[in-house]
C-alpha cells in the first residue's frame, strides 16, 4: 500500500474477497446471515441519515426485500457486505425497516463530510450498480444479459452467444501544469461561480497517459508540456471514472484557450493561491477531490 496520504474514495477498510465470487452457497448464506451488512443505492443516489450525516448500512432484518441487483463488495472485519439496488421501486424506502429517519441522496453532497472508508464503500456501491443497469443487454447479439459472480460479470442470456461483460471504468487524466513558480488553472462555465481547478480528460484508445496528458493540454490552453509525472489516483465512480493525477511542466506559457471546452484559463502566481481565501471571485476545486488534492500538494500545504 502507498505510504502517502490517501485520497479520498481510496480508503479500502474492506477486503473485496474476489475468491468468494464464485462460491454460489457461501453467497447465499451470507445473503441470509445477521451479521451481513446492506449498502442500499436507488437510482445512484446513497442512503443517509441526514443530520449527522452518515452512511445507512442495513442489517438483514432490516431490509424487506432485495428488488434488484446484489453485488458483494467485500468482507469487513469477517463480516459480509452487499450492494442491493432498489432502484426497481418507486418508494425504495418500502423494502427497509428503519427505526430512524434516513433518506436517500446524492454520495457527492455527503462525500467530504462522512467517514472516508465508509465513503469509498458508498462509492463503490454506487459504481457496481450503475454498471449493471447500464449493461442489461448484451452489446454483442442485443439478448438480455444475467448477473453472475455475485455481481461481478453480467453474462449473456444466448446461449449461442454467452458473452461474459466485465465492470468497467474509464480512465480520465488530470493534471497540474506549473511554470515555475506559476500553475495553470481553468473554469468551465458551468461550475459554481469562481471555481477554478486543474485540466482534465478523458484517455482515448491506443493512447498512453504521458500522451493523454499532453493532448488535453494543448488542446484546451494551447500550452505545450514536457515533463509529466505521476502522483496519485482517485476512484471517481460518479458514474464511472478513475481519475489519475499528474504534474506536468509547462514548455510553452502562450495561452489560446478552447472555448468550446473552457470558460477561461490563467497562471496563478504560487504566492497568490497561498494568500487567497475562497471568494465568489476564485475557489478551489471540491476538498474531497484529486484536483484539489495535486493543487495542495504543489502549494506545500
Ligand atoms: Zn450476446
Amino acid at each position: 500500500m502507498p505510504t502517502r496520504r490517501l485520497n479520498f474514495y481510496d480508503h479500502a477498510v474492506f477486503d473485496r474477497a474476489g475468491v468468494f465470487r464464485k462460491d454460489a452457497a457461501w453467497i447465499a448464506a451470507r445473503l441470509d446471515d445477521e451479521a451481513t451488512r446492506f449498502v442500499p443505492v436507488w437510482r445512484s443516489q446513497n442512503l443517509f441519515v441526514e443530520e449527522v450525516p452518515a452512511p445507512v448500512l442495513l442489517e438483514r432484518a432490516e431490509l424487506r426485500e432485495i428488488p434488484g441487483e446484489f453485488v458483494l463488495l467485500g468482507l469487513d472485519e469477517g463480516r459480509a457486505v452487499f450492494a442491493v439496488d432498489l432502484s426497481p421501486l418507486e418508494t425504495p424506502l418500502d423494502a427497509v425497516r428503519l427505526d430512524r429517519p434516513a433518506q436517500f441522496g446524492d454520495l457527492r453532497r455527503f462525500g467530504p463530510l462522512i467517514d472516508p472508508g465508509e465513503g469509498t464503500l458508498l462509492a463503490y456501491a454506487r459504481g457496481m450498480l450503475y454498471w449493471h443497469s447500464r449493461h442489461r443487454f448484451c452489446g454483442v447479439c442485443g439478448s438480455p444479459t444475467g448477473s453472475v459472480e455475485a455481481g461481478h460479470v453480467r453474462r449473456c442470456t444466448n446461449a449461442s452467444c454467452g458473452t461474459s461483460h466485465f465492470p468497467r471504468t474509464d480512465p480520465a487524466v488530470i493534471m497540474l501544469v506549473t511554470d515555475g513558480d506559476r500553475c495553470l488553472l481553468g473554469r468551465q462555465r458551468q461550475w459554481p461561480a469562481g471555481m477554478h481547478s486543474t485540466l482534465a480528460g478523458f484517455v482515448e484508445p491506443g493512447e498512453s497517459l504521458e500522451r493523454a496528458v499532453a493532448r488535453e493540454v494543448i488542446e484546451e490552453t494551447g500550452i505545450e508540456v514536457g515533463e509529466v509525472t505521476y502522483h496519485s489516483s482517485q476512484p471517481w465512480p460518479f458514474p464511472s471514472s478513475l481519475m489519475l493525477g499528474f504534474t506536468a511542466r509547462a514548455l510553452t506559457t502562450e495561452l489560446r484557450v478552447d472555448p468550446e471546452e473552457l470558460e477561461t484559463a490563467r497562471w496563478f502566481d504560487k504566492a497568490w493561491l497561498l494568500r487567497h481565501e475562497d471568494d465568489d471571485e476564485f475557489r478551489l476545486p471540491r476538498r474531497d477531490s484529486i484536483a484539489r488534492r495535486l493543487i495542495e500538494d504543489w502549494l506545500g500545504r
